[in-house]
């Protein structure tokens, strides 16, 4: 028999959009992040944007927490319930709602999933540019609120720089929308929004700009029989001035990983990193551009280096990156995802730093990252079933994330911090500056019962645990 506040939000979202029995709970206890699981309360599917302020409107009047949730692919446990909060899931609200080439933009609801947008334009000669490698799944709702990255966002930015404007739910049930206009004045709240992992309010439109397809794009893949060349190739390449759309780089447990996995293109035996890079832009010049990549390769002592052949083979290459996540299954029976950032020129010294962490620890680590951009993903391999193993990776990651602090980088470039890295917050911020953030987040979330006591580390809670949330 559903309880009364069941019945209540039952009456609002209507009988065939909630769930709130426990064996339709467990597929809502985590998004991609396993490690942690919880339980709510119920999960509702609102259809529009008045649906979402009244579900919010009765949480909020009867202190009830609640989650935002899209396609629950985060990896760092944003959607994911401590206990007893409603999630409230955007999957339903999915239209692509307006196109507007003239002006470069689209709008989209929040539950649309990434990769569907490129899908609608491309015909047209448009995409839109940031490609988390979950993106056939993920939605932009999502995306804003991790300020979500990809392959390509190395060139063109991370979500951030994609988001025009915003339809917003705060967290007591009233709707306002910010941006949308070029140069708005008053405070930038879209990139404020943009990031705050369902902290500060649940995006249920969205504004973003969409790009015109390059005229032309080619793809270099370079083999290298150590993880040092591959990783000062990526310096040189910067350092002269070439920007590629993407620049990838894999090592040998990666690489193992994908070749085991659903889009093997086998690349030779023994090699120690690969990098995949791509330019795109006008076509006079872009053959210069590869070849000025391939020269920069041979310096540094490429094992082999080739150009991709047609469009067949480098969908092929980027399928094999792209799905590289998922491969790890073929290879271990879990493993935990990190996102440390650092400045590119301390590649060599933090993977070299990263495999005495897994010598240490006798877990193997496999590298699979946005090299370009200095944003790192250690896969810490580990099996669950094995006692002690799920909490030795924890360890692991955080042990990773600090050396990732430690030579200036910081601990999340595109997953968020979610559960998952709210101690680790402390890596990079001192207790003023987290305070600070959680001073704004009073601002939009003063009863912390919009995604509680996610993103902060334990003690900037104290204050709302004595202002008596319930
Ligand atoms: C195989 C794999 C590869 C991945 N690769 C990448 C990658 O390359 N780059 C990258 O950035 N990420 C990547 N991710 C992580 C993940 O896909 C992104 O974080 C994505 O943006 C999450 O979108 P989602 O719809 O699944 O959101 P969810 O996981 O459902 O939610 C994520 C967070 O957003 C909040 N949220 C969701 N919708 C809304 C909304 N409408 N309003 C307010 N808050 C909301 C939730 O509360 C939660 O805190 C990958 C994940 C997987 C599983």
């Amino acid at each position: 028999m559903p309880d009364r506040i069941v019945q209540e939000l039952t009456a609002i979202v209507g009988p065939d959009a909630i769930l709130y029995k426990k064996e339709d709970l467990l597929a809502y206890e985590c998004d991609g992040y396993t490690i942690h699981k919880g339980l709510s309360r119920a999960v509702v599917f609102p259809s529009t944007t008045e649906e979402v302020a009244a579900v919010v409107k009765y949480l909020h009047n009867k202190k009830i927490p609640f989650i935002p949730r899209g396609a629950g692919t985060g990896l760092s446990g944003g959607a994911t319930p401590l206990g007893g909060e409603v999630i409230i899931s955007l999957v339903r609200m999915k239209k692509l709602l307006h196109v507007d080439l003239e002006n470069r933009l689209a709008v989209v609801q929040p539950g649309f999933v990434n990769l569907k947008l490129t899908h609608s334009i491309s015909h047209k000669g448009y995409y839109y540019a940031p490609d988390p490698s979950s993106q056939y799944a993920c939605t932009i709702g999502g995306n804003v609120a991790e300020n979500a990255g990809g392959a390509h966002c190395l060139k063109y930015g991370v979500t951030t720089n994609h988001v025009l404007g915003l339809e917003v739910v705060l967290s007591d049930g009233k709707v306002v929308e910010i941006g949308g206009v070029p140069d708005a004045p008053g405070y930038d709240l879209v990139g404020l929004l943009t990031g705050s992992e369902g902290t500060l309010g649940i995006v249920t439109k969205i504004i973003v700009r969409i790009l015109k397809n390059p005229e032309a794009k080619r793809t270099v893949l370079a083999y290298f029989d150590t993880v040092e060349a591959a990783s000062y190739t990526v310096s040189d390449i910067i350092a002269a001035g070439i920007v590629p759309a993407a620049l990838e780089m894999m090592d040998t447990v990666a690489i193992q990983g994908v070749e085991a996995g659903t889009y093997p293109v086998v690349h030779p035996p023994g090699i120690k990193a690969l990098l995949l890079a791509e330019v795109d832009g006008i076509a006079a010049g872009i053959d210069e551009q590869v070849e000025r990549i391939v020269g920069i390769c041979e310096k540094r002592g490429v094992v082999d280096v080739k150009v991709a052949r047609d469009e067949k083979e480098h969908m092929r290459w980027w399928a094999n990156r792209k799905t590289a996540f998922a491969a790890m299954g073929s290879i271990s029976p879990d493993y935990l995802v990190q996102d440390g950032v650092i400045p590119r020129s301390r590649l060599p010294e933090v993977l070299a730093e990263i495999q005495t962490i897994s010598e240490r620890s006798g877990l193997r680590i496999a590298n699979v990252f946005h090299a370009g951009d200095g944003n790192l993903h250690p896969l810490i391999l580990f099996d669950a079933r094995k006692p002690g193993e799920a909490e030795l990776a924890v360890r692991v990651g955080s042990e990773v994330l600090k050396v990732c602090a430690d030579v200036g980088g910081t601990i999340t470039g595109e997953h968020g911090v979610g559960i998952e890295k709210k101690e680790e917050m402390r890596y990079v911020f001192s207790e003023e500056e987290i305070e600070a953030q959680i001073q704004i987040r009073e601002v939009f979330n003063p009863e912390n019962l919009l995604n509680p006591d996610k993103l902060f580390p334990t003690p900037g809670r104290c204050a709302e645990v004595k202002k008596g949330r319930q």
